[in-house]
């Protein structure tokens, strides 16, 4: 029995399901978890001393690849200075002076420490700021997993087969509307549903959690004058997205305002942080300033800030890496189409900046249902196929591949050798 066998086996008595984040688990797949020893660039290595390529790069974060020089000694210069003060420090000026300058439209941040801390307290916000108490989100987008966002959600909430989740109250999500992305009439017909009672609209303005969907022409642009009509917020959920698509996110890419954005992930550079941030009118609403509360004792944690800091400060000093996932990402996707057309797979691949997303069917995808669609059995297949040969997938149809700009032309060839050799033995 390997390392990790062994691990996960001691795990199940001690985790639910041995682990602390479903996905985690392999389900989807149907397979033992690889546990982690270590990671560097490009790669992770498993406790049996397997080495693969990493499309995961822990769900987004390593933009850089793992181990950067640049983050591990900012992350050690930090922890000489101290853990945690519950207090003020320079390093948080700094973080959201830099977020400032580089994300358009926004005048303030307040930190917090994970994605989901930041979705729930832009919900907050954005129901405080406009006196109104329901939500719009799209099915199939993931937000976390508080209470009111737990409704039709996507990533493992999908892949589980749980659209919301047992413990939430029907009284809280009574509140939440859905509708579906790239549909831009779903959404006009909740503002005619409930007139002046929409404080927000929440969109991942590239949906990452159902596999990859990119917005179509028009639609974010829609959602902006949707609620600029109705008097609500347009909120950008860019944990994913945020300094991914472009320095400066998905406002940038494609030329849209949010009033609040949220970030997580990336802006950690592997340490557990989140953000959401907006213009100094909305956001002076939060306390200690306004009305809206929301506080955290390890928010701004200097040991976080410091591998922030220096993951968007190297962001900014070498914009050209972008250029760079992008063409990787175009290459794998176009390699991907090839060997699918070569082996007769239905393989639908969609890729948009450095996220890429193969989902197994025959048809596009441009909405949720589309990708509902997919056969996951035959993804769960393909994903044992391209472990057995040295990549390392999302353990599920309806996640993302991520790349790195540690991921160079050996490890592109790499992994198109083996997409060739796991769509052959389908
Ligand atoms: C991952 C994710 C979240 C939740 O972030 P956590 O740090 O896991 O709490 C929220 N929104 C989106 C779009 C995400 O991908």
């Amino acid at each position: 029995m390997d390392r990790s066998q062994q691990l996960f086996d001691r795990a199940v008595k001690v985790l639910p399901g041995g682990v602390n984040s479903p996905v985690r688990a392999f389900r989807a797949v149907d397979l033992c978890p690889r546990f982690i020893q270590s990671a560097h660039g490009a790669y992770i290595y498993d406790t049996d001393g397997h080495k693969y390529i990493d499309y995961v790069c822990s769900w987004g974060p390593m933009l850089l690849g793992h181990d950067h020089p640049a983050i591990r000694e900012a992350v050690e210069r930090a922890v000489k200075d101290g853990l945690s003060f519950g207090a003020p420090t320079e390093r948080e000026v700094e973080m959201a002076e830099l977020m400032v300058e580089m994300v358009p439209n926004i005048e303030m941040v307040r930190m917090v420490n994970s994605g989901t801390e930041a979705v729930m307290s832009a919900i907050r916000l954005a129901r405080g700021a406009t006196g109104r108490d329901k939500i719009v989100k799209f099915e199939g987008c993931y937000h976390g997993h508080s209470d009111c966002l737990l409704v039709n959600a996507g990533s493992s909430a999908l892949a589980g087969g749980h659209p919301s989740s047992a413990g939430v109250p029907e009284d809280i999500v009574k509140h939440t509307l859905t509708a579906q992305f790239n549909r831009l009439d779903t959404v006009e017909a909740l503002f005619g549903q409930w007139p002046g009672q929409i404080a927000c609209v929440i969109v991942e303005p590239v949906a990452a959690n159902m596999g990859v969907v990119a917005p179509e022409k028009g639609f974010l642009e829609g959602l902006r004058a949707l609620c600029d009509r109705h008097g609500a917020l347009l909120i950008f959920d860019e944990v994913i997205t945020g300094f991914r698509l472009a320095p400066g996110g998905a406002q940038a890419y494609f030329g849209v305002r949010a009033d609040l954005v949220t970030f997580g992930k990336i802006i950690g550079g592997g340490m557990p942080v989140g953000a959401y941030c907006g213009s100094r009118a909305l956001m002076e609403q939060v306390a200690p300033c306004g009305p809206v509360y929301q506080a955290g004792t390890l928010s701004g944690n200097p040991v976080a800030m410091a591998a922030g800091l220096a993951q968007l400060r190297y962001i900014r000093a070498h914009p050209e890496l972008y250029a760079g996932l992008e063409q990787y990402a175009e290459e794998l996707a176009a390699g991907m189409r090839r060997a699918a057309a070569a082996h007769h797979a239905p393989v639908a691949v969609n890729q948009i900046g450095s996220l890429i997303a193969p989902f197994f069917t025959p048809t596009e995808v441009t909405t949720f249902v589309d990708a509902k669609g997919s056969d996951v059995g035959m993804y769960a297949r393909y994903f044992k196929g391209m472990l057995e040969r040295g990549v390392y997938l999302a353990p599920a149809q309806f996640e993302a591949m991520f790349v790195s700009a540690a991921h160079g032309r050996e490890e592109l060839e790499q992994t198109l050798e083996a997409v060739d050799g796991a769509l052959a033995a389908l």
